[in-house]
């Protein structure tokens, strides 16, 4: 597949470039989050998303070689600063369930960040007539938005109250 260098298409192939950075900076974050965690669904649900972010990684490499495009030569900083925050978590000192609760904040911000770029690279996607990349995108996005959701269920149903008792203690 050609593809014409028109402007959406660049910002197309930069956020593309964007969101391979980030996705391979988180892959080599989840398994630190994973082992902070204590909570053992959290720690399934960091498990998990460590799979689907293989997966997505194999996405965006498959969209990189339909657009004939490398990867790298990009580092995304937005990621590199969440990730450097759910560190300062994992460093901290403190009652394990409130970490767990800190944990999931750092997580979702990074879930939302993504969840924002893939809604733009999707759109791109579709006004760009690309029909694969947008299916793979639209998957992509979607595993997003659950790993998301299961985070706020998790936090507010069961680790933050935890984490607010362990104050308490
Ligand atoms: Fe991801
Ligand atoms: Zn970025
Ligand atoms: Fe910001
Ligand atoms: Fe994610």
């Amino acid at each position: 597949m050609s593809v014409k260098l028109d402007a959406l298409n660049k910002v197309f192939v930069a956020q593309l470039k964007d969101m391979y950075s980030a996705e391979k900076q988180l892959l080599e974050a989840l398994p630190r989050m994973r082992d902070a965690a204590t909570n053992s669904k959290l720690k399934s649900a960091f498990d998990e998303h460590l799979k689907e972010t293989q997966g997505q990684i194999g996405r965006l490499e498959g969209i990189f070689k339909t657009l004939d495009f490398e990867p790298g030569g990009h580092r995304c900083k937005a990621m590199e600063g969440l990730i450097e925050e759910a560190k300062e978590i994992i460093d901290e000192d403190g009652e394990p369930e409130a970490k767990d609760a800190a944990l999931i904040c750092a997580a979702q911000k990074v879930e939302h960040y993504e969840i924002a770029t893939y809604g733009s690279l999707r759109a791109y996607a579709r006004v760009l007539d690309d029909d694969e990349s947008y299916k793979l995108l639209h998957k992509t996005l979607e595993e997003e938005r659950s790993a998301d959701s299961l985070l706020t269920d998790l936090a507010e149903n069961t680790i933050n109250r935890l984490a607010m008792l362990a104050a308490a203690n």
